[in-house]
């Protein structure tokens, strides 16, 4: 039994998601107190629950202490049984981070498995769908398994409503090498906007053209969705190379201005850029847990972040693989696993 405190490193849901993982993963019970204790708000929200609740479903685990509001749980797995699987988060909780949970189980199963999620797809502090489809899921796919996303509806914040269809086909997992970008193919700046004027659009497009001058004019695009899936508005910035696509978001809020948010996100991009890294701020933590059951691998990144190292110390207590984080003299940082 692991006996985890969820406020050490992030501190947030990120642990708790990867525990479970973890736990189907090598088949080791753990106890979290101090769940997501590193956050104003501590505790178990509802899409943490659903995260949990789909862990056990699909492990045939039996987990204590789970409701909303709950500062510690007992988790102990089963058997992971793929299959067809239909979760529903019930608020704007990322579908994204449900999949997060269950992805890499799932996809060292023995047989496929289909998911429908629902929840959000396009809200703060998560994953937005596109960064799933476009930037997680090819690395994941070079490392074996063959897993291909589908949004069927969009979820903003507060109202959620969104779907995602995921298909698993399980394959080994094998180490991969994401040192290197490769030639850059395209560049876009997707302004979605869901019954919001679309004024909003255009002046977080035309933010962002100042902060990436150079980009063409034709990359700056606006995608209404249909009024009934929002209200809501996000922003996604897109740069796609031979070897990896990264993509920068941002997502309205009522007090947050349009210019404001688009300012950020496109200078992150910028940052991104300059860097010559293969992964971005959030792709690292997220390449960690299938990169330790390959056994293998490397890649370089931005600034290693908060989410990428306890992520990396979870996942040295559950299976005692380890990662090497080593400033390189080009100004990127490499993340190695040293199993
Ligand atoms: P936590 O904050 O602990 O709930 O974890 C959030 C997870 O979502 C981490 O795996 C982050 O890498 C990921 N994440 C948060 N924001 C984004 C974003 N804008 N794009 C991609 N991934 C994100």
């Amino acid at each position: 039994m692991i006996i985890i405190d969820g406020s050490e490193g992030e501190g947030g849901g990120q642990v708790l998601r990867y525990a479970c993982a973890l736990a189907l993963l090598t088949d080791t019970p753990f106890t979290i107190e101090n769940i997501r204790g590193g956050r104003e708000k501590p505790g178990l929200m509802r899409q943490h629950v659903t995260a949990i609740e789909a862990a056990c479903v699909i492990g045939g685990a039996e987990c204590s202490g789970l409701a909303v509001g709950s500062n510690s749980i007992s988790f102990r797995p089963g058997r992971v049984t793929p299959g067809d699987y239909h979760f529903a988060v019930g608020t704007a909780g990322s579908t994204g981070l449900v999949l997060q949970t269950i992805l890499v189980p799932l996809m060292t199963a023995d047989a496929p498995s289909r998911l429908v999620i629902e929840g959000g797809t396009h809200a703060m502090a998560a994953p937005p769908f596109d960064f799933i489809e476009r930037t997680l899921l090819p690395v994941i796919n070079r490392m074996g398994p063959t897993v291909s996303a589908r949004l069927v509806r969009h979820g903003f914040f507060p109202r959620g409503g969104g779907r995602i269809e995921v298909d698993i086909v399980p394959a080994p997992l094998r180490p991969v090498e994401c040192i290197e970008r490769g030639a850059r193919r395209g560049v876009s700046v997707t302004a979605i906007v869901a019954g919001i004027p679309v004024d909003v659009a255009e002046r977080e497009l035309r933010t962002a053209r100042k902060t990436l001058p150079e980009w063409p004019e034709g990359a700056f695009v606006t995608r209404q969705v249909p009024a009934e899936q929002g209200p809501g508005n996000a922003l996604l910035v897109e740069a796609e190379f031979e070897h990896v696509t990264e993509i920068i978001s941002g997502f309205g809020k009522l007090g947050l201005p349009a210019e404001r948010l688009a300012q950020t996100a496109a200078k992150r991009m910028a940052g991104y850029l300059a860097s010559d890294a293969f992964a971005g701020p959030y792709l690292q933590d997220q390449m960690l847990l299938p990169m330790a059951f390959a056994r293998g691998g490397a890649f370089t990144t931005v600034k290693p972040s908060e989410h990428m190292r306890t992520a990396a110390s979870l996942i040295e207590r559950f299976t005692g693989t380890r990662f090497r984080v080593s400033d390189r003299d080009d100004g990127r940082h490499l993340v190695e696993v040293i199993a």
